[in-house]
């Protein structure tokens, strides 16, 4: 076995730490350890083993946890891939990849020191140390932490360190036993002295003596305490019993009997749970099991994530001929088991999902595997329905409604090879299937793909390089295929696939733009509600169809100011207005959640001329009400949606024609079949051209097709009223006729003129800190440092004040950089980061976003 390993840790630092392997441990590339690192344990992948000497002092691997790699190589190289290209640490990019936080929760327990039992000591007999310079409150607050550990100590002597020793070596994790020798604080630990002190939770402690963490840091620093790691290895996956029944045959009463008949009547399996249900006493299974008439199985828990019933034919197999001729290109590129890219451009109606599951079933009769990636608000209880009937036990369902732990299942069952259909959102990319033939990325446009913090990866583009990497095909499909995606398509770097018709022939909805500017010159007065669309909605609701409106912005008023002194009411922490909420009676910042009252009166100026300006969606609900009394009318966004079931509530009610009229956000826009929408009102959806971020118009189109699309999707033609401010706007009229090759071709000269992607690659750098001077101190010392290093064929903008200049209490100051060539931006960004850390400035307060989303 090779002396040392190298091994990725999930901390933000770019570079491996290297350990030495006890002789008696096997450590595996790709599987998981334990280490030391600094004053914690914690949980790492190997990532090589070698015989390389390093320069520095290394210290022992505690733990072996894998004696298997739960990387693969595979997953492993796609790993290193995406901590360069991203420039990202490996250690945060294999946490992101590996949905097994709930098995090593890290959790920090404090315990006492000699000098905190001392200082305690000395504290009593004294009262006060008399030169101190802490306030009395502190110091009240650290003899509530010292008098509670202490207190703990005495209660439970040795007993409860050794049992939380054993917890945290993990024993039973390997079986190798190389951690279970290793003391819970090491020698230069203070902690070594003090034998009988036990560790205290930080929850626990924090709880009981309602300390601040600062309290907490001030005494680690005079050593009254100290801290550590009780990481607690969980079992895997939750297991349940489940009854089989063997044979009927033989002599059986009553109770016998009635279990029997319970098990055949169930296709013979059921879990121990359900028979212990029935009134027969607890031994009747037992008899039946010595009789070798029912035997008893452990099995995975089974994961149900619908109550929804699957709906009776969930998706049409009777394809159309463009529908046909995607699936055999699709199925031709799977059997090739070559590397193949295609983009599925399909008009909104024109059954792209079909093509999907079927092009997956066909995987799946091969016995290899597929993994179909959907957005965020793409997976609802009843698209899981659909899924478990067409897949049955085969499919896995990853989203964002699982706990840690269920996630974790769900990974193991992929990886046993249990379930070779994946479905889930952005992290589904990694899930760990052997012989993988196909992934699809649906809307693939959709932001959601992208990560908004570390590592910020976009899955598509994880998905197509994973493809790559497995000789694999990759699909992906939208109704407004992204900028990228499409110019990827025209240099013939995938396979362009359309489906130019809708399902049944329908006709794509007839839109009618409004000119809100008009509209106010004419009535004198700002509209929320033209007439036109009034008139249109009323003449729907009167043929008993249903309405859809569209405000892609949530609140009652987006903008409170003062008439007196100008000003606005903003957020504490950001540079953000606050928004009123009416119904919580709340102002509220979208951003950080911060809360404040309703104001009566400025808080600048104390005038009582404060206006609530602007309509939000819950402000456009109310207006409705009041203009369709009669109607039955509902929201949609994420003030009336906290999770998937209140979605997919709403979404049943309209289906079942319990509803009217659904006003809501972009959320409403998102791919579902309702049909019996005729009509789709479109208030300012073109907020976003307001913008300053080059994608506004990409985007706003986007949201204008899609919200479009969700109008005549059953027997009526359906149609769309678009008030808008921008009416001569290229994304405005292009959306309007459904003409996506027109607003490419236009939008592309606008990327091309600004060397913006995808005629450059493009990153953000942002700089923050929560002091102003900091961010401008860092982001000038880079500014200079950009200024006087060459970077051929490199573009650097800024500093500048990030649009949103403070958020979350951070001062943001940001840089945009360009270049035609991936690689040299990547080197230029490397040394830039190699220059910050020589500066001293925290690697977490530089965040490089490769090909970001929002310049925001
Ligand atoms: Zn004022
Ligand atoms: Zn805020």
């Amino acid at each position: 076995m090779p002396e040392f390993c190298d091994v990725a840790l999930p901390v933000p630092l770019d570079t491996l730490f290297t350990y030495r392997v006890p002789a008696d441990a096997a450590p595996v590339v790709g599987g998981r350890v334990l280490v030391p690192f600094r004053q914690q344990r914690m949980t790492g992948i190997v990532v090589e083993l070698h015989g390389r000497k390093p320069s520095v002092a290394t210290k022992n691997i505690l733990a072996v946890l894998d004696s298997a790699p739960v990387l693969d190589e595979q997953l492993l190289r796609l790993g290193r891939w995406i901590a360069d290209y991203y420039l990202a640490p490996l250690g945060e990019v294999v946490r992101t990849m590996l949905p097994l936080g709930a098995e090593f929760k890290r959790s920090i327990g404090y315990r006492i020191t000699e000098e905190g039992q001392l200082a305690l000591h000395l504290a009593g007999m004294s009262g006060s140390s008399a030169r101190s310079r802490r306030t009395p409150e502190e110091q009240a607050a650290e003899f509530r932490v010292l008098d509670y550990l202490a207190a703990r100590a005495v209660e439970t002597g040795f007993e409860e360190k050794r049992a939380i020793g054993k917890d945290t070596v993990g024993d039973g994790a390997t079986g190798k036993g190389t951690a279970s020798a290793v003391p819970l604080a090491t020698g230069n630990h203070p902690a070594s002295a003090t034998e009988v002190a036990p560790l205290v939770r930080e929850e626990t402690l924090r709880s009981a003596t309602r300390v601040s963490r600062a309290i907490l840091s001030g005494m680690l620093r005079k050593k009254w305490i100290v801290r550590e790691d009780v990481s607690a290895p969980q079992r895997a996956a939750r297991t349940v019993k489940i009854a089989v029944l063997k044979s009927a045959d033989g002599k059986l009463n009553e109770n016998q009997r009635a279990l029997v008949d319970t098990l055949a009547a169930s296709g013979g399996r059921v879990p121990i749970l359900t028979l212990q249900a029935l009134e027969v006493p607890r031994t009747t299974l037992g008899t039946l099991v010595r009789r070798g008439l029912v035997e008893i199985l452990e099995e995975p828990a089974e994961f149900t994530v619908s109550r929804a019933k699957p709906r009776p034919s969930p998706f049409e197999f009777d394809f159309n001929s463009p529908q046909q001729a995607a699936l055999a290109r699709l199925r031709q590129g799977v059997a090739a088991r070559k590397f193949c890219g295609m983009l599925l451009h399909g008009v909104t109606g024109s059954g792209k999902t079909a093509v999907y599951l079927a092009g997956m079933r066909a995987v799946l009769e091969a016995g290899r595997s597929a993994i179909l990636l959907v957005p965020e608000i793409g997976l609802t209880p009843a698209v899981a329905a659909d899924l478990h009937q067409i897949f049955g036990e085969e499919v896995a369902i990853l989203h964002s409604a699982l706990s840690d732990r269920e996630r974790a299942e769900q990974w193991h069952r992929i990886k046993r090879g249990e379930a070779r259909m994946v479905v889930g959102t952005r992290s589904a990319v990694f899930a760990p299937v052997a012989d993988l033939a196909l992934i699809i990325v649906d809307e693939e446009h959709d932001a959601s793909y992208k990560q908004e913090e570390t590592p910020r990866y976009h899955a598509r583009d994880i998905a197509v390089m994973r493809a790559k990497m497995a000789n694999a095909v990759v699909v992906l499909g939208s109704a407004t295929p992204s900028l990228e995606s499409y110019f990827n398509a025209s240099k013939n770097k995938y396979a362009l696939i359309g489906l130019p018709d809708r399902v049944e022939q329908r006709p794509l909805p007839e839109v009618e733009i409004v000119d809100m500017r008009l509209e106010f010159q004419e009535t004198g007065r700002e509209q929320v509600v033209s007439r036109k669309l009034a008139a249109e909605i009323k003449d729907r609701l009167e043929r008993k169809e249903q309405v859809m409106v569209l405000l892609n912005r949530r609140g009652y008023s987006p903008v409170v100011l003062c008439r007196s002194c100008g000003k606005k009411l903003e957020c504490a922490n950001c540079a953000i207005a606050l928004t009123h909420h009416k119904r919580e009676h709340r102002m509220i910042c979208h951003y950080c959640g911060y809360t404040a009252p309703v104001p009566r009166a400025c808080v600048h100026c104390g005038s009582e001329y404060v206006y609530f300006l602007g309509t939000g969606s819950e402000k456009l609900e109310e207006l409705l009400h009041g203009m369709f009394p009669q109607a039955r009318i509902a929201r949609l966004d994420r003030d009336t949606v906290r999770g998937h079931e209140d979605f997919e509530r709403t979404l049943n009610a309209l289906n079942e024609g319990e509803l009217d009229l659904v006003v809501g956000t972009q959320m409403i826009a998102k791919g579902h079949d309702i049909h019996g929408v005729t009509l789709v009102g479109v208030v300012g959806a073109d907020v976003a051209l307001g913008l300053p971020d080059f994608r506004a118009a990409e985007r706003t189109f986007q949201l204008l097709t899609q919200v479009a699309g969700r109008a005549g999707r059953g027997e009526s033609p359906g149609k769309v009223v678009l008030q808008t401010y921008f009416q001569d706007h290229y994304a405005v009229q292009y959306a309007a006729r459904h003409d996506f090759a027109g607003f490419y071709e236009k939008e592309l000269r606008f990327r091309s003129w600004m060397h913006y992607p995808p005629y450059s690659a493009l990153a953000n750098v942002l700089v923050r800190s929560n002091k102003l001077d900091e961010a401008l101190e860092w982001s000038g010392l880079l500014g200079h440092w950009f200024d006087k290093s060459r970077h051929a064929d490199v573009r650097v903008l800024g500093p500048a004040a990030a649009p949103i200049m403070k958020l979350k209490r951070d001062y943001r100051y940001h840089f945009v950089l360009k270049s035609p060539s991936r690689e040299k931006l990547n080197t230029t960004l490397r040394a830039m980061l190699a220059y910050a850390s020589q500066q001293k400035v925290p690697r977490t307060q530089v965040i490089v976003d490769v090909d970001a989303l929002w310049l925001m």
